[in-house]
């Protein structure tokens, strides 16, 4: 399997990128192998059944959460409380340093907050297991990488049990049908630093897909920060909008068209959440919103 990873790292990165590359690629990497990891478990190991899994939505809440990455580093969340209930779209800005990513790595528990209280599905954290804990979410970091190979390899990367019609459904929620029947042999076309380049609003669908794919009750999508041309901007909002319709959503927005349709929005700064609202709520009534909304949310 590290073999496997090695070979996928070095034909993902053009080599003169390699080392300002490094990093990124191997934190993407690592979270897909997580997400493989998952799916590869045995179902006694997992304990769900395969086929009765449910795939209802679920919230979470953060009730004063405290944490820090080390003993003598400096506090990143200083008593964060914020409710996502199961079910739309709940966007999460603030600053660069704010703290947001974060929220997606406790929740995923790849660090253990030191104070306060996680829950998902109204359970804390700590008493699910670990695996059905990330089973249950799709995960679609910053800048999600797209592998070596084919785009159906990259899209069923961590879903091969998904059926065709699934696969078929998921391009279909993604938009990524034009991009389909644009690359020359289709699916089995292939992608990344060896084959066909995809655009970064591609590139972001894909990751998509490929969380869609794992039947997420709660996709946590850390978005790019690039821009996007008008025509990707608006197939990525109305993809945000489709999967909230069906399961629960907390996006790190880097946009204006995403925050504008959220159910509600979170914003945070210094560790805390500073205000809870709507878009037009917001605007109103804190200057720092006003202030990112102005700058369209391009913090990183
Ligand atoms: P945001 O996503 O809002 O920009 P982050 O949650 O990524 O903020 O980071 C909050 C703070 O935590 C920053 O000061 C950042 O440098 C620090 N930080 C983030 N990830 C790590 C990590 N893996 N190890 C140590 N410090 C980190
Ligand atoms: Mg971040």
């Amino acid at each position: 399997l590290i073999a496997f990873f090695l070979y996928l790292f070095f034909l993902v990165m053009p080599i003169g990128q390699l080392v300002q590359g490094a990093i990124l690629v191997q934190n993407g990497l690592a979270a897909l192998q997580r997400m493989k990891e998952v799916e590869d478990l045995p179902a006694e190991e997992t304990g769900v059944a395969v086929g009765t899994a449910s795939h209802e939505p679920v919230g979470l809440t953060f009730r004063d959460v405290h944490f820090r990455y080390g003993d003598d580093r400096p506090t990143v969340h200083n008593g964060v409380s914020f409710e996502v209930p199961p079910g739309g779209l709940t966007a999460l800005v603030g600053p660069s340093g704010a703290g947001k990513s974060t929220v997606f790595a406790l929740l995923e528990r790849f660090y253990e907050h030191q104070e306060g209280t996680i829950t998902v599905g109204g359970r804390d954290i700590r008493d699910w297991p670990l695996n059905d804990l990330r089973a249950s979410f799709g995960y679609v970091e910053q800048d999600a990488p797209v592998l070596a190979g084919t785009l159906r390899e990259n899209l069923l990367f961590a879903a091969n049990g998904a059926s065709e019609e699934e696969l078929t459904r998921a391009i279909r929620r993604t938009r990524l049908d034009d991009l389909v029947s644009r690359l020359p042999d289709g699916l089995e076309t292939a992608v990344g630093h060896r084959g066909v380049l995809l655009s970064g609003g591609e590139r972001q669908r894909v990751a998509i897909a490929r969380a869609l794919l794992r039947k997420p009750r709660l996709l946590l999508l850390d978005e790019a920060t690039s821009q996007l041309d008008a025509v990707n901007e608006l197939r990525l909002r109305e993809v945000i909008a489709e999967v909230a319709a069906e399961t629960t959503v907390l996006v790190i927005a880097h946009r204006l068209s995403t925050v504008t349709n959220a159910d509600r929005i979170v914003v945070m700064e210094g560790g805390t959440v500073r205000a809870v609202g709507t878009h037009d709520e917001l605007v109103g009534e804190d200057d720092l919103y006003r202030e990112l909304a102005a700058t369209q949310f391009l913090t990183a």
